[in-house]
């Protein structure tokens, strides 16, 4: 046994450390098409002084560290590519303090956002953004992730007031305060939000709640073309109805929903709605969505109140994702995350279907549609370097033109491996404040290496350290 790995389990309590073949299999990979890749060690934390045990052994010995939730990241974000220890916060699950008058809660990283909703609902509160899959919240805050809630609620970014994070030296600090505005100091809690475990590990979380809206209400808008969709979900949002989640949902998904479940919803560009809020303001937004959407071009339209009904016609939506690649078996997801000013939302979805044609790429257009935000759905073969090749090129040709329209590469999934290449081309010189911000933070370039905005080679070493 070597002996940083020896004092790793001096440090900690018998069970915390695992270098067992299948636990360093579940921390190889997230849930994309990116190369998995073992850590040497994986600890499991309890507290903050646990987490501070590990970095110091960490930096004693240069070992790298990559922080781990539940995994459901999208761009290989918790591949240990110089395996180290992952630490696995799922044991950090408790949530500390609620505080309703306040709209706050502090939990642990490891709590999940159903964990966390589940807990919340006899107060009549919810923690509202919303990624899709059941994610930790500390993963969560680190992606900046957001979902199909952003267009009325913001992203983690808005929605985080303090974090508790230990540094690669093994600091603690606080960033932040439980103040609803403060103009004190620079914004590190913005920092960390969205540093995607190359900045430190987040120990405690204090989130933003907000009451679960009295009457909510659900419909579905099935329209000819896609742009038809996409204008309904633009006049949406410019009305200033109180919308809480608008989705486009292409035809290819729906197809493949219909395959996969024997279904026979309209092969057509769907949108899916939601509404909240007091009953009288919802039954009025729903009417004037419903008379934007026909002007718009709409053929079918169903709205819902009962919550059975309203999970009945979002399923498609919600099952979106998964039952496309169950069209694949043995394919690994590749997602691209463009996010365009609002305008411009029309042509880029246009643009990415003409894309898919010209790269002779087969993929299913899905989008948070009332936040600029969506994504291109394909079935790769990893293994498979022309098809892996196309991929990439039209992922790429995507996000140069979204970049070009003042655009981001990826709205809400993140930068992890998979778009490191594409932060000199969105930050320009901006890019080398953020690596001096990193080099001040973690000179040893310890934390998460290879990752977000280290401009390393395929190796995966780290070229910040050398920079
Ligand atoms: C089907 C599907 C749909 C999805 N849809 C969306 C969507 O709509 N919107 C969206 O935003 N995302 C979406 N995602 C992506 C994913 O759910 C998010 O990236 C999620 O926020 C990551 O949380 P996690 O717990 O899985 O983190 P992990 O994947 O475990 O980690 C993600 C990153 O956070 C870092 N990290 C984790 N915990 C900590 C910590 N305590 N301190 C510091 N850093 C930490 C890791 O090092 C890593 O870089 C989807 C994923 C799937 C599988």
């Amino acid at each position: 046994m070597s002996d940083w790995l020896r004092e790793l389990e001096n440090a900690l309590r018998p069970g915390q450390v695992s270098v067992s073949p299948s636990i360093l299999d579940l921390h190889s990979h997230d849930e994309s098409y990116h190369t998995p890749h073992r850590p040497d060690a994986v600890v499991f934390p309890e507290s903050t002084d646990d987490v501070v045990a590990v970095m110091r052994v960490s930096q004693r010995y240069q070992i790298p560290v990559v922080p781990f939730g539940v995994g459901s990241s999208l761009e290989g974000h918790v591949v240990p590519v110089r395996g180290g220890i992952t630490v696995d916060t799922s044991r950090m699950n408790r949530i500390l303090a609620i505080s309703p008058d306040d709209f706050l809660v502090q939990v642990e990283p490891g709590v999940t956002r159903k964990q966390l909703n589940a807990a919340l609902r006899s107060y009549g509160l919810m923690f509202p953004v919303d990624p899709g899959a059941d994610a930790s919240l500390g993963g969560m805050a680190a992606t900046n992730a957001s979902g199909t809630t952003t267009v009325r609620y913001g992203a983690m970014r808005d929605n985080v007031r303090a974090i508790t994070v230990v540094l690669a030296d093994g600091r603690v600090i606080r960033t932040g305060s439980l103040a609803a505005k403060s103009s004190s100091g620079y914004n590190l809690t913005g920092l960390f939000v969205g540093s995607e475990g190359t900045l430190g590990v987040f120990t405690e979380l204090w989130l933003k709640l907000v009451g679960i809206p009295e009457r909510t209400l659900a419909a579905r808008a099935v329209f000819s073309t896609v742009a038809q969709a996409v204008q309904t979900a633009v006049g949406l949002v410019g009305s200033g109805v109180p919308v809480t989640r608008v989705e486009l949902v292409a035809p290819a998904y729906i197809a493949a929903f219909n395959q996969v479940n024997g279904t026979a919803y309209a092969v057509k560009p769907t949108l899916f709605l939601e509404f909240g809020g007091a009953p009288q303001a919802v039954r009025e937004a729903v009417e004037l969505a419903q008379s934007i959407a026909s002007d718009e071009g709409c053929q079918e339209w169903l709205a819902v109140g009962d919550e059975a009904e309203r999970n009945q016609l979002w399923e498609i939506r919600h099952e979106a994702a998964h039952t496309f690649m169950r069209l694949y078996p043995g394919r690994k997801h590749m997602a691209t995350d463009v996010c365009v000013p609002l305008s411009k939302l029309p042509e880029a979805i246009a643009d990415a279907e003409a894309l898919l044609t010209e790269h002779g790429v087969h993929g299913a257009i899905i989008g948070h549609v009332g936040d600029g935000n969506f994504h291109v759905s394909l079935a790769v073969q990893p293994d498979d370097p022309a098809e892996l090749a196309r991929a990439n090129a039209f992922n790429a040709a995507l996000v140069a033109r979204a970049v070009a329209v003042g655009g981001t590469c990826t709205g809400e999934h993140g930068v992890g491996l998979g778009k490191r290449k594409y932060q000199a081309l969105e930050h320009g010189p901006a890019l080398d404040v953020m690596q001096a911000v990193k080099r001040a933070l973690d000179p040893d370039g310890r934390m998460n290496p290879g990752k977000l905005i280290d401009p390393l080679d395929a190796s995966g070493g780290s070229s910040l350290q050398r920079a």
